[in-house]
């Protein structure tokens, strides 16, 4: 057996592969020497990222290369929470990971409003996971007849895709030509999954098939028209995972207990902030902070962060009606899942479990629909909190006493 020195010597020679180890020893093991070398490469002390408390056997195989340890993010609670969705109905307390002092703080009141007022009410208004290969055809004429024989034949492209997988389905798909361009979006309904990597698979064989039926080459099984992980109208338009609404009445009288203002005032921030000066600044996310509590929970609950970018493009309104103020989120493109990528990881786990949706649900679906539902929730108390302080003039005061630390 070598010494640790021989051990770091052997990686730094080139005959032990740092990206290999765990096929040679425990995955603690592993990552505790692969550690220990980035120490003595870098001179920086490591220790604090060794520390942590997930079994990482599966980690290392499924949720990361190369791993040295685990950063570790607080998670705070907010809640509790009323949602009256049609998967996810009752009270529930939320798992923010968060390291932006006066986030959870402020969800926190939005939960309080919204549980005072009976609830927000939720609906998931369309659901599906896309992926959109890219195929180089001879002429337009050829990418058009490609497209047309795609569009004729969703039965067999169905057939293609869902032999790849036991859950997924096909439900639909839509062509985009530009000259000798082909893309074809297919849309899927990835139940619990959010449905990336099942997407991918099962576009990749049908995607096969559009090939030898038509000649039209495949480039890419992402043309990046699906559209993943980047600001996009497509998904704002079209929306990409699920597409949620959730909508509360807030009373005059609770709008001014719980944010010392009122529904006017609450009405005129969201009108000259959120849709004009969003409008103003062409951006996709018509809101005050969704990509916040979006993050926080994406985090808390093993989704995948680099999804914010879509989950973050929502459109916040609020109607000034008799006796109080309806205020809503519309988020089309929220990407969750509960079984797979990060959501099998003990802490995210039980963060999921704090919200009774880990793993499969009975119905296949069910537990994301419903974690969907809940985040559209949260993202309702963001906004109403963060109008509420920006009407009140709170918000500098607010994270003065929270965000810089009082006590600090
Ligand atoms: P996954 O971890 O790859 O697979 C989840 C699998 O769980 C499904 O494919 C399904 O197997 C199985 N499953 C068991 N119970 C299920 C249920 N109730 N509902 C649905 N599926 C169930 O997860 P994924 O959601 O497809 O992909 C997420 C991962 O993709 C994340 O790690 C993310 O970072 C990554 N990602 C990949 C790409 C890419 O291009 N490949 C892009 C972005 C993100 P069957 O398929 O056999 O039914």
């Amino acid at each position: 057996m070598d010494t640790l020195d021989e051990q770091l010597a052997r990686i730094r020679s080139g005959d032990l592969k740092l990206y290999a180890l765990e096929k040679l020893m425990p995955a603690d093991t592993a990552v505790s020497l692969r550690r220990k070398y980035v120490e003595v490469e870098t001179r920086a002390d490591l220790s604090a990222v060794g520390t942590y408390s997930i079994p990482i056997d599966r980690v290392v195989l499924r949720n990361i290369e190369n791993m040295v340890g685990c950063v570790q993010i607080p998670v705070g609670v907010a809640g509790p929470l009323a949602v009256r969705g049609e998967f996810a109905d009752g009270t529930f307390w939320l798992p923010l990971a968060t390291t932006e002092g006066a986030l959870v703080a402020s969800v926190n009141r939005g939960c309080g409003a919204i549980t005072w007022a009976g609830g927000a009410d939720v609906r998931i208004l369309r659901d599906g996971m896309t992926r959109a290969p890219v195929f180089a055809a001879d002429s337009v004429v050829h990418a058009v007849n490609a497209a047309r024989w795609a569009e004729d034949n969703l039965l067999l492209l169905k057939r293609a895709a869902e032999e790849t997988t036991h859950y997924g389905e096909l439900t639909g798909l839509t062509t985009y030509v530009v000259g000798t361009n082909l893309f074809v979006r297919f849309l899927f309904d990835t139940k619990d999954a959010m449905g990336m990597n099942m997407a991918t698979i099962a576009s990749e064989a049908a995607a096969r098939l559009i090939e030898e039926e038509t000649g039209a080459r495949m480039v890419s099984v992402s043309g990046n028209m699906c559209c993943d992980k980047k600001p996009s109208a497509i998904n704002v338009i079209e929306g990409r995972g699920k597409s949620v609404a959730a909508g509360v009445f807030l009373p005059d009288d609770l709008v001014r207990a719980a944010f010392k203002t009122d529904a006017k005032t609450l009405a005129e921030v969201n009108t000259r902030k959120n849709l004009v000066g969003s409008a103003r600044a062409a951006s996709f996310g018509f809101n005050a902070q969704a990509a916040n509590v979006v993050a926080a929970m994406f985090l808390a609950c093993g989704q995948d962060p680099a999804h914010v970018v879509e989950g973050s493009n929502a459109i916040t309104t609020v109607d000034e009606v008799p006796g109080g103020a309806y205020v809503s989120v519309s988020l089309p493109s929220l990407q969750v899942g509960t079984v797979g990528g990060g959501t099998g990881i003990a802490t995210q786990r039980a963060c999921l479990s704090m919200l009774g949706v880990a793993g499969g649900g009975k119905n296949p679906g069910d537990h994301a629909k419903a974690f969907a539902e809940i985040a559209a929730a949260a993202v309702l108390a963001g906004e109403l909190s963060l109008l509420g302080a920006l009407g009140a003039q709170h918000l500098i005061k607010a994270h003065q006493m929270l965000g810089r630390g009082a006590g600090v």
